[in-house]
């Protein structure tokens, strides 16, 4: 998959020399490019925002950069990847987008800063590419950097081969299937007693049917102390007859 992201601190997306993310890049799976927006400004200032029309305050990020980085990126003429712009307007990003994001060959990500990015230009590019905007959550981040690397590390790890254990994703929060609308419950590893806190004994008897239905019931009850609004969105296929009745 090619990533491209857009911002004007590249140096933001250090972090993705490193760990699974890291790996793909040097093994190939992902082939990631940062471009540095004030590469497309022509002014002595190298100026990417102006002040809003209608007044009020913070600054607005100017739409010529912008026009001239997605054609130089996606040039009109070759195939136009998927738009993700991040931004508190856009719709939440859940585990199912990150999974249908990971299905695309290319992705190219736009990094806004201040008061966001001239409207137009989304209006724009949605004229020859599709385009995302896409919230990480109800609040207010400082730029997209941070919202793409979330997003990056969260599409990155459903690829195919970047992760060394495939099967760890299908048990994971939000997982399709029987963990859609549910938390994973608690974990351990060893020892069996650490300060005095034993492991529960069902995750030592071997008995695999009994510990699948403990860690479903563990799930169902994290879900509802936590995030009782997803047990109403828990579709009927996936329940069974010895679910928690919470
Ligand atoms: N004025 C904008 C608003 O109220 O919707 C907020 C702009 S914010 C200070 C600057 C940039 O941070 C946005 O353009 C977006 O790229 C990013 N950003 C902030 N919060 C975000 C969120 N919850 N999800 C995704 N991106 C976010």
């Amino acid at each position: 998959m090619r990533l491209d992201i857009i911002s004007i601190f590249p140096e933001y997306f250090a972090p993705l020399d490193v760990s699974l993310i890291g790996k793909a890049r040097r093994t190939g799976l992902l082939d990631v490019h940062v471009h540095d927006l004030r590469s497309w400004t022509h002014d002595r200032h190298r100026t990417v925002d102006d002040t809003p029309y209608g007044g009020g305050p913070g600054m607005v990020m100017k739409p010529e950069p912008w026009g001239e980085a997605l054609d130089a990126v996606a040039p009109p003429d070759g195939p136009a990847p998927r738009l993700v712009v991040p931004t508190p307007s856009g719709r939440p990003f859940t585990q199912a987008m990150a999974a249908e994001l990971a299905a695309e060959d290319h992705l190219l990500f736009a990094c806004g800063r201040y008061e966001g990015i001239d409207s137009r230009v989304v209006a724009e590019a949605a004229t020859r590419m599709p385009v995302s905007e896409v919230s990480l959550g109800d609040f207010v981040l400082a730029g997209g950097e941070v919202a793409v690397l979330v997003m990056v590390e969260a599409i990155g790890r459903l690829i195919p081969g970047v992760l060394g254990n495939a099967e760890s994703v299908a048990d994971d929060s939000f997982a399709p299937g029987a963990m859609e609308s549910l938390l994973e419950g608690p974990v351990f590893t060893k020892p069996p007693v650490w300060r005095e806190r034993a492991v529960p004994e069902i995750l030592l008897s071997g008995n695999h049917g009994a510990i699948a239905r403990w860690r479903r019931d563990q799930a169902l009850r994290r879900t509802a102390q936590n995030r009782p609004e997803l047990l109403g969105r828990l579709a009927p296929e996936t329940l069974d007859k010895h679910d928690l009745k919470i």
